[in-house]
């Protein structure tokens, strides 16, 4: 009986091993090569070098188109008539001229970075709201990001500094006193469209307030309306314009704008 028992484990253990045997043969794979470093790294094409400007006043990198450097208007025209921009430049900054209307660049832009200084004068207390300080910065020629004075002055939310206007409010009011100058670091991307003229991809913009961030990477739905509501209306590279804005406070200053294309 025991004999039976050894023959019959023997037996097995050939047959086993015949089968592993067999699996070897025909299941051989090749090994994954193994990861060094240099597999995920890549050198060309390598980035264009840009000199940062000083921060501490916010000059502008090397590679930045200037279009207000304290001396005169020549990056700007009237957005009215294409005449010559008739706001008033003196002591290195430029301050609104009402009865001249909206300025623009002459030069019109597609995806960008816009840095640009403002500054709200002091002014009565009877301004309030939307009567105080009012401009803005229009994207494209067609969207705003609103400029007011939004220190100690509501105002619909989506209507305040650093807003799109009457659409999007900023994340947080980062706004200084009137006779301090604000800073909006705008990073704007261009709309697509598509042929029937929907938005494909629509608009979208972040800006920096003060180095704040009110808009991250924020969605525009459409076209600033004073009236209604946003309108998609296709339309290519254009300037940015600023706003001469019709209440009767007193004009707001610019200084310092400069951009770069992207
Ligand atoms: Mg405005």
């Amino acid at each position: 009986m025991t004999r039976i028992i050894i023959k019959i484990s023997a037996m097995a253990l050939m047959l086993s091993m015949a089968v592993s045997s067999f699996a070897q043969e025909t299941k051989e794979y090749p090994q994954q090569e193994r990861m060094r470093p240099g597999m995920s790294e890549y050198w060309t094409p390598q980035p264009k070098i840009v000199t940062p400007g000083d921060q501490a006043t916010a000059a502008a990198p090397s590679d930045a188109i200037i279009l207000f450097n304290g001396k005169d208007l020549s990056a700007w025209e009237s957005a009215r008539d294409h005449s010559a921009a008739g706001w008033d430049v003196h002591d290195g900054i430029v301050t609104v001229n009402k009865r001249a209307g909206d300025i623009q660049t002459k030069e019109s832009f597609h995806n960008f970075q816009l840095h640009i200084e403002w500054c709200i004068p002091p002014m009565d207390e009877k301004f309030t709201s939307q009567a105080r300080g009012n401009s803005g910065v229009y994207l494209q020629n067609m969207y705003e990001v609103q400029v007011l004075d939004s220190y100690k002055n509501e105002t619909y939310v989506n209507g305040q500094a650093g807003s799109i206007y009457k659409q999007t409010p900023p994340l947080v009011n980062a706004m200084r006193a009137p006779g301090e100058w604000n800073v909006y670091d705008i990073i704007y991307t261009a709309p697509v469209f598509t042929e029937d003229g929907n938005y494909l991809y629509k608009p979208r913009v972040t800006v920096i307030h003060n180095g704040v961030v009110v808009q991250n990477n924020t969605e525009i739905i459409g076209t600033t309306e004073y009236i209604g509501f946003p309108k998609v209306k296709v339309h290519g590279d254009g300037p940015i314009l600023l706003q001469s804005h019709g209440d009767p406070s007193p004009g707001i200053s610019y200084r310092n704008i400069w951009i770069r294309r992207l």
